[in-house]
């Protein structure tokens, strides 16, 4: 739950430490602002993504099911600012499968929270090893980081990658390869 009160004090204490003058126009309905932001983009915290994924179905064949260029917002916990991008989950299933729009459920709960993106990707990965029990799940994210792009090595449009696999996918280096070639 976020405290919504605490939020905009903590804003308001915020923009004074920074030198602002918190009554300027532009300004004072900022703290309002954010604190109702952060119910959207913090919504996630405290939150599995068992939710979306507990309902699946019966399904026949053996191949590779790949949802790709999942869109993603999160925020990069050191620095409080957004990283973004997209992300690529392929999973075998083991008789049954989910609906596809629960895999972007499961990608946005975990997003919603102060965040780093190894973790985020780990986490997905293994939200849906738990809850539909496939033979294997391998996800990929690339992000760009705006605490590496508007700060620091300044460095726009660099991307970062992260690569889970579970499953089937840790130790088969063909389906791996399945999985870069169902990318193109
Ligand atoms: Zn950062």
């Amino acid at each position: 739950m976020i405290d919504e009160a605490k939020v905009q004090q903590a804003v308001k204490l915020f923009l004074e430490a920074i030198g602002e003058e918190t009554k300027r126009e532009g300004l004072a309905d900022t703290p309002k602002r954010i604190s109702n932001m952060c119910k959207e983009i913090f919504g996630g915290i405290g939150k599995d993504a068992s939710e979306h994924l507990r309902v699946t179905f019966e399904a026949e064949g053996k191949g590779i099911v790949m949802e790709k260029e999942i869109p993603f917002y999160s925020v990069c916990e050191h620095h409080l600012v957004p990283f973004f991008g997209k992300a690529y989950i392929a999973y075998i299933p083991d008789g049954r499968v989910i609906g596809l729009s629960k895999l972007a459920r499961a990608v946005e709960t975990y997003a919603r929270r102060p965040q780093i993106q190894e973790q985020l990707t780990a986490q997905v990965a293994d939200a849906i090893m738990e809850n539909l029990k496939p033979k294997g799940v391998m996800v990929m994210m690339e992000a760009e980081h705006l605490c590496m792009s508007m700060r620091g090595v300044n460095k726009p449009g660099t991307k970062t990658m992260t690569l889970v696999c579970r499953g089937e996918f840790e130790e088969n280096q063909a389906l791996q390869a399945s999985f870069f070639q169902m990318l193109r």
